[in-house]
């Protein structure tokens, strides 16, 4: 899924960095249960989550605590089972108009180019040939890409192949970018790089994103790079347990370790 039909784009704008309150996304008495074999299994329940212009909120559990299944939910992907997930106060009926979404083995199609991966998601928006092209290399560019247009997949590194999946879902300067698990497939230096790089983009203005949600089960991740950290708990059934609030001012001095009992 490459995103969902928005508005289309013009070049990258500043962003205003403060969190100006404005409330981009908001899930209310959020619940959704899988149908299994042994009849309904409740992945989430009951959540209530806003997600602000200005912020990066991680959503951060161990695997199977229901990560994937909140973001898919928020990106408007999968319907809830009850409660509504809205974007902009208006309730979403299908795929969010204001989200692109970064996947962790980059979903990237191998028979086309960066630049044609890169142009998909516009492509899907209805965006003229012309103006593709200059988006799309602008937004390679930004991501450190530029020179790769022509390549293909296969001939990119895991780090340069997650650095396309990031331009796919820059390019559409979706209000919310969200990631899942953007960086568990890439080596620990790698990953390390690509996230210094993005939060210095995220900090100058340049990130053509007004909020960003980050799904991840690595705590250090969590805290270096979230203003807001909610956790989902695997016990009983995925439900929020604990919302800890890191704080927006120095959220990324926080100490690791302190984090771990909240997902055990
Ligand atoms: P996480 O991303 O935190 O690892 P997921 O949201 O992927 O967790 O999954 C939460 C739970 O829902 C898991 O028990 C998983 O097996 C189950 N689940 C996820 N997707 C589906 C699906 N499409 N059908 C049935 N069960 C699913
Ligand atoms: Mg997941």
């Amino acid at each position: 899924t490459l995103g969902a039909p928005a508005t289309p784009t013009g070049p990258a704008a500043a962003v205003p960095r403060a969190a100006d309150g404005d409330v981009l996304l908001e899930t209310v008495g959020l619940t959704k249960s899988y149908a299994g074999a042994d009849g309904e299994l409740p992945v989430l329940a009951g959540i209530d989550l806003k997600i602000r212009a200005g912020e990066i909120v991680a959503l951060l559990g161990k695997s199977g605590s229901g990560k994937s299944t909140l973001l898919r939910c928020m990106a408007g992907l999968i319907p809830a089972s009850s409660g509504t997930v809205s974007y902009r106060g208006e309730p979403l009926t299908g795929a969010n108009p204001g989200t692109a979404m970064v996947f962790q083995t980059f979903a990237l199609l191998p028979w086309l180019t960066v630049q044609q991966n890169v142009e998909l998601g516009l492509e899907a928006r209805g965006v003229p040939a012309e103006e593709r092209a200059r988006a799309a290399v602008q937004a390679i560019d930004l991501i450190g890409l530029d020179g790769f247009e022509s390549a293909y997949p296969k001939e990119l590194s895991g780090g340069m192949r997650q650095r396309v999946g990031f331009a796919r879902a820059l390019v559409v300067e979706p209000d919310v970018l969200m990631m899942d698990e953007p960086f568990s497939a890439l080596d620990v230096l790698t990953a390390e790089n690509l996230r210094g790089e993005l939060m210095e983009l995220w900090e100058s203005g340049q990130f053509p994103t007004r909020a960003v949600v980050l799904v991840t089960h690595n705590i250090e991740e969590a805290v270096l790079m979230a203003d807001r950290i909610v956790v989902l708990g695997s016990r009983p059934y995925g439900t929020i347990r604990e919302t800890v609030e890191v704080g927006l001012d120095r959220p990324r001095d926080r100490d690791a370790p302190a984090f771990q009992e909240l997902i055990d």
